[in-house]
């Protein structure tokens, strides 16, 4: 593991600052702003309005009429798709200047956000414009003289509350559905990854999404984001984010106008690896699962679980193969792990590791911070680890890895499933009837046989247990932004 320094890419102009209400940049009516930061430095890159409840009530204002009385939700569903698509070409047109931003803020490799991250947003908004027209109801035969169709209506008014570690992606995975569906909404980035959605509002209105339909307040989790979660004339909240935090917005829907809500929350995503399983594949695959995103990723393979005949082997391969894993500046091409995003979170990471050591597990490789600046820790090993220890059991969300030994498949299972959470799982074997087995035992609403962080449009993702309910990506998320009104009519002396 080495570090890389800076390698000259030229920053873009910070443009985008303002809260974006009923199609203008705005300042917050407190006149408040916050500073967000380069987690490579902790230096400041820009100053950002602050929105509190004043302008989310502005910005749901906008949001109401833009549904009740706009175009949006009335257009012909392919007009809608197609203005969605002229927006997913000016992404790509503007892709590499999203992609140093999204670099910037969120200290997430420049390569992965040009390669994948703000393509796939572009793609999300296809996916879902090809949806738009195709929103259909059923025609229902009813029992007595009676015959009833269903209608699929916008649900509303939205509010998004996203994190930070995936900004564009979050944005995407929720505007798109619900901008097919016909809703209107006001997005709340993470107050760490302000810069991208800004830009991306900017973007909308020049793809000529109407005034009003897309609104993005940035701000802080507790005054922005809860007077959404709390807001008496918002239809339905998408959380993304920890698991405390959904508790919370929960709570504040079911105590303001019961609004509906779908969460997808934290993990401790258990891998699986067999016997029979090639060796440096699995350890590849580990290593990734991971040390992914600097381990900053819902989804990420925390805990590893290794069948006892390949362990050792196992152990002597991921250790060999982090030797070429490169910690630093993430502009940098060369580089595979790039700084935890703040503070906070690098002060939690370490935090944790200094409890595995606490509690008697063994540290395999890493487990400090390294260079001179900025956030950046060391892809962390530990193995000997037991089931009830700190580090097994709660979200880490940063570069550790719990590595951990079984003999049997039930116990495999067992273990897999010793977590409140249950959001994805992977499991490596040649075997089909035991990826089988596995896939249907194990509780988590994503699965991955042979691969790790496959992600695809298609595909709906979200969780079992206490990584929250409802589903994002796919025609699943679709339904989240959709209600089904019910109209029935008699048939006067139908014979049937
Ligand atoms: P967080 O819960 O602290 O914040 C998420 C968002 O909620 C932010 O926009 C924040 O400002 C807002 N928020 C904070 N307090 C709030 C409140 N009281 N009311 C309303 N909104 C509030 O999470 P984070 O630290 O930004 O992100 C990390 C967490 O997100 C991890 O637990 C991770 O697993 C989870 N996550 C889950 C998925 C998934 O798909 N399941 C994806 C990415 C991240």
């Amino acid at each position: 593991m080495t570090s890389k320094g800076s390698c000259g890419v030229k920053m873009p102009e910070i443009k985008f600052t303002k809260l974006f209400i009923n199609g203008s940049f705005v300042d917050s009516v407190s006149g408040k702003t916050f500073e967000t930061r380069d987690p490579r430095t902790a230096e400041v890159i820009a100053v950002v309005a602050e929105g509190d409840n004043q302008d989310i009530d502005l910005a749901v204002k906008a949001a109401r009429e833009a549904f009740d009385y706009g175009k949006w939700p009335r257009k012909p569903g392919f007009e809608r798709g197609r203005i969605m698509m002229k927006f997913a070409d000016l992404i790509d047109q503007h892709r590499e200047e999203l992609a140093i931003l999204e670099s910037l803020d969120s200290g997430k490799l420049l390569h992965l956000n040009k390669a994948l991250d703000i393509p796939a947003v572009a793609n999300y908004l296809r996916y879902y414009a090809g949806a738009a027209d195709k929103i259909r109801g059923e025609t229902l035969k009813c029992s007595g003289e009676y015959q009833a169709h269903t209608l699929k209506e916008p649900i509303g008014v939205v509010g998004h509350i996203i994190p930070w570690n995936f900004p564009s992606i979050m944005f995407f995975m929720k505007a798109a559905p619900a901008l097919a569906a016909g809703c209107t909404m006001i997005v709340k980035p993470a107050e760490q990854t302000p810069l991208t959605a800004l830009y991306y509002a900017n973007l909308s209105k020049e793809a000529g999404i109407p005034d009003g339909v897309l609104n993005v307040v940035t701000g802080y989790g507790p005054t922005a984001g809860a007077a959404l979660s709390s807001h008496m004339d918002i239809d339905t909240i998408s959380f993304t984010g920890s698991t405390e935090v959904g508790r919370q917005v929960m709570e504040a829907a079911a105590r303001s106008n019961l609004k509906s809500v779908s969460l997808e929350l934290g993990g401790k995503s258990p891998l699986i690896i067999f016997n029979d399983a090639d060796v440096n594949m699995a350890a590849d695959l580990a290593k990734n699962a991971i040390f992914f995103n600097k381990g900053e990723i819902c989804v990420a393979g925390s805990r590893v679980f290794v069948q006892e005949d390949i362990y050792d082997e196992f152990i002597k391969k991921i250790s060999e193969s982090l030797k070429t894993w490169v910690v630093g500046d993430p502009f940098d091409p060369n580089v595979n792990q790039g700084p935890q995003i703040d503070k906070k979170q690098f002060e939690k990471v370490l935090r944790y590791i200094e409890y595995g050591k606490r509690d008697g597990a063994s540290l395999l490789t890493g487990g400090k911070p390294c260079g001179e600046k900025g956030y950046f820790i060391e892809p962390t090993i530990f193995t000997d680890v037991k089931e009830d220890m700190l580090i097994a059991q709660d979200e880490i969300f940063g570069p550790v890895m719990c590595l951990m030994k079984f003999k049997t498949i039930e116990e495999a299972i067992e273990k897999a499933n010793n977590t409140i959470y249950g959001l994805a799982a992977g499991v490596v074997t040649k075997d089909l009837n035991t990826a089988n087995r596995v896939s249907r035992s194990v509780r988590a609403g994503m699965i991955w046989i042979n691969c790790y962080n496959a992600f695809d449009q298609g595909c709906p993702h979200g969780g079992y247990k206490m990584s929250g309910f409802g589903r994002d990506l796919g025609m699943h998320a679709l339904e989240k932004y959709l209600q089904v009104k019910t109209v029935i009519t008699p048939i006067y002396g139908s014979p049937w």
